[in-house]
Formats: structure tokens, sequence, C-alpha cells
């Protein structure tokens, strides 16, 4: 360790970064122990099958040379993910339409480099929503502006929305991003016909982008919305239903003006070849791999009428693999508080779940998962309500 006293200043970092914290995914304060539920992220539950790791593992011994440089055109899984992708779709999209990223992580990001950087403009969210939105635009020093939902289904308050656009405009600022997650998280809840309608009247000049990061568990896309509203964007991810979160894939299926973009702004060799052999067995296998949704399915809407059963609670549907609740209680303050305690609690007892936007986010697990789950959950609530 270097001796630098804690006064030596790094002049040359951006001061605005000391106001933000390094992603931590499980939060600061959490020591788990060694066998956990980890209901926390959204992963799928399941590793990869066998059979599936060992055709990896093949590859890798007679395919990949790990001496060369990933393909940096990602032609090959690019025409297997449109063909994915046109499974749901009335237009049959072609490779052009499709940019692959190191997890959709990095097509935010690029997203906001080809909108904002360098500019005045600002994105805009409404929270609670996914935070890699507001996070990503902070450390590009792009103004994240963000309005409410409405409490009881999540929805957009659109009226704030459209204020907030005119605004921005009005000092010259004007929001050039608007991101949206159908099914949103931590939420749960889909875009509402009344939502879409809205975002179909924005104006070209801004950029909507749809992230269905739970498509496969919603089984809804607005994919063949795309070719009449070329200033939408949709995002996808591997890291949730097909099992590949280790591995970083997303992508993003877009006009081909917006992807040869984000082409441009991309590292060359973004994505290791490992992950797109992985994606590319994934996209193989995808009926072995999908066949868990049902359960998946069966097992929120099991934890769901568990959990809505009790008036301790406050439960919401959820159209994706995990669901979010509060606890009834009428002080904010007080609510927050006991949150905190419960989801402390709980990772004692080696269930992880998340503390969020004032609420409590729980990934559906395996069945056994759950049942400890709906346990530890209820003996809590016996002893402290
Ligand atoms: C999990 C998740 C992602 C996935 O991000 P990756 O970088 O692809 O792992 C994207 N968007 C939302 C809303 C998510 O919940």
């Amino acid at each position: 360790m270097l001796n630098h006293s804690t006064k030596t200043a790094f002049k040359f970092i951006r001061p605005d970064l000391a106001e933000l914290l390094a992603y931590s995914s499980h939060g600061e304060d959490v020591t788990m122990p060694s066998e956990v539920d980890k209901l926390d992220t959204n992963e799928s539950p399941y590793d990869l099958p066998e059979a599936e790791k060992e055709q990896l593992a093949r590859q890798y011994q007679t395919i990949i040379e790990s001496n060369r440089y990933p393909d940096g055109s990602h032609e090959e899984l690019k025409s297997a993910i449109a063909q994915y992708v046109n499974e749901n779709s009335s237009f049959p999209f072609d490779p052009s339409y499709i940019s692959v990223g190191n997890g959709s992580d990095e097509l935010i990001r690029s997203l906001l480099i080809a909108t904002c950087v360098g500019t005045n403009a600002s994105i805009l969210v409404s929270e609670p929503t996914f935070s890699m939105y507001k996070i990503l635009a902070q450390t590009l020093g792009i103004t994240a502006i963000s309005i409410p939902r409405e409490e009881t289904h999540f929805t957009i308050k659109r009226g704030q929305a459209d204020h907030a656009i005119a605004q921005a405009g009005a000092i010259g600022q004007g929001v050039k991003v608007i991101f949206v997650v159908h099914p949103n998280s931590p939420t749960g809840n889909l875009l509402s016909a009344a939502e879409i309608e809205w975002l179909k009247s924005l104006p070209e000049d801004i950029l909507v982008v749809i992230d269905e990061a739970y498509f496969e568990f919603s089984a809804q896309t607005l994919v063949s919305e795309l070719p009449e509203h070329p200033n939408w964007a949709i995002l996808r991810t591997f890291s949730k239903a097909f099992r590949l979160a280790a591995h970083r894939v997303g992508y993003c299926i877009a006009h081909p003006q917006l992807t040869q973009a984000l082409e441009k702004i991309r590292l060359p060799y973004n994505l290791p070849s490992f992950s797109q052999a992985a994606a590319l067995v994934a996209l193989q296998n995808r009926e072995q791999l999908l066949s868990t949704l049902a359960e998946t399915q069966q097992e929120r809407d099991k934890l769901y009428h568990f959990l809505s059963a009790d008036s301790r609670l406050q439960v919401w549907e959820s159209d994706a693999n995990f669901i979010y609740l509060r606890l009834n209680l009428a002080s904010r303050e007080e609510q927050h508080q006991q949150q905190q305690q419960l989801v402390k609690t709980l990772h004692q007892q080696g269930t992880l779940v998340r503390h969020t936007a004032n609420g409590i986010r729980i990934s559906i697990g395996t069945p056994s998962e759950n049942e400890r789950t709906q346990s530890h959950l209820a003996a809590y609530l016996d002893k402290n309500f």
C-alpha cells in the first residue's frame, strides 16, 4: 500500500465522482453466510446443464484460440440473435438491427455516449426503476431527470414526464433519451397500454429505450413496433432466463443507423470469445434452457398468493422472475427501518433479498429456496408484528 495521506489531492479525478459509490450488487454491509439463497439479483437459480457446459468446454479445447482476439464483428452471434428475436416479431430483423454488448450495461453506456456525451442533453427515468441508467449517466456527466411513478400500479406519471421534458427543453438541456423497463424492475409491472401510447406519442428526436431484460418471463415484447418507431431501441440480456450472467452478454435491437453508432462507440473486442460461444450454445439449446420458465412462473404465483394473503404485507403482481413488496406500515420512516431489519435478518438466515426503493425485491429461486423464503419471512413477521 502506498503511503499517501488522505489529504493528497488527486486533482486529476473529476470532482463530481466523489459523490458516487462504486456499484455493489449485494449492498455494502452484508457478510454472507457460506450457503445462501441468492435471491437479490434476479438471476436464474439454475446453472447451465452439464451437457451445455461440456459442449462449451469442447469448443474451448478445439475451436477457440486463446492467443487470438475474439471475433470483433460478432456476425455469427448477431445472426443467431436475429433468428431468436424473429420468433416473436412480425417484422424479420436482419443482423444489421442487432448490436451486442458486454452485458446490456455496456449497451446502456454506449447509448448514452451516442446521444448525450459532450452536449447539454439529459435523460429521463421514472423511479423506482433499474438503477444503472441513472448511475451510468452520472458517471458520464449527463443529467438524469427523475420523475416518480404512481404508488398503486407504478405507472409513470405522464403529466410530470411531459412537464419535465418541456422544462428541460426550455433551459437548453433537452431530454434525448427515456429509459423504461418492460416489465419494470423492481416493481414487476409491464408497460400499460396507456404508457405505450404515450411512448408512441413522443417526438422522434427523443430516443425511447425499452429494456426487456425479463422478456422470457413475461413473454411480452414490443419488437414488432420498431419498424414503425425508428426512435425506439430494445435491450435484452442473456443474464437472466438464459442463465449466462457470468458471461456478460446483452443485445440491442434498433434501426441500423443507431446500431452503427453503437458499433463506433464500443471497445473493439468488447465480447470475449468464450462469452460469444456461450451465448451461441445457449441459443442453440434454448428450448431446453427455457424449459424452466413454467416452473418459475408457477413458483412466482405460489409465492405471490402466500405473501398477498398476509395483511402485514403489501405485495404487487409481477410479470418477471421476482416479487416486490413492502411492509404495511403507515409511517415511511418506520417502514424503511423495519424493512432494513427484516432484510438483515433474512440475510443472516441465508436468504439474500434486495432492499430497494423503499421496498423489498425477492427473486424467484428453486422450489426449496422459495419455501425457505416463505418460512423465514413468516417466522420474522410472527415474531415482530
Ligand atoms: C438484470 C438487468 C439487466 C441485465 O444487465 P446485464 O448487464 O445484461 O447483465 C438489464 N436491465 C435490467 C432492467 C435488468 O434488471
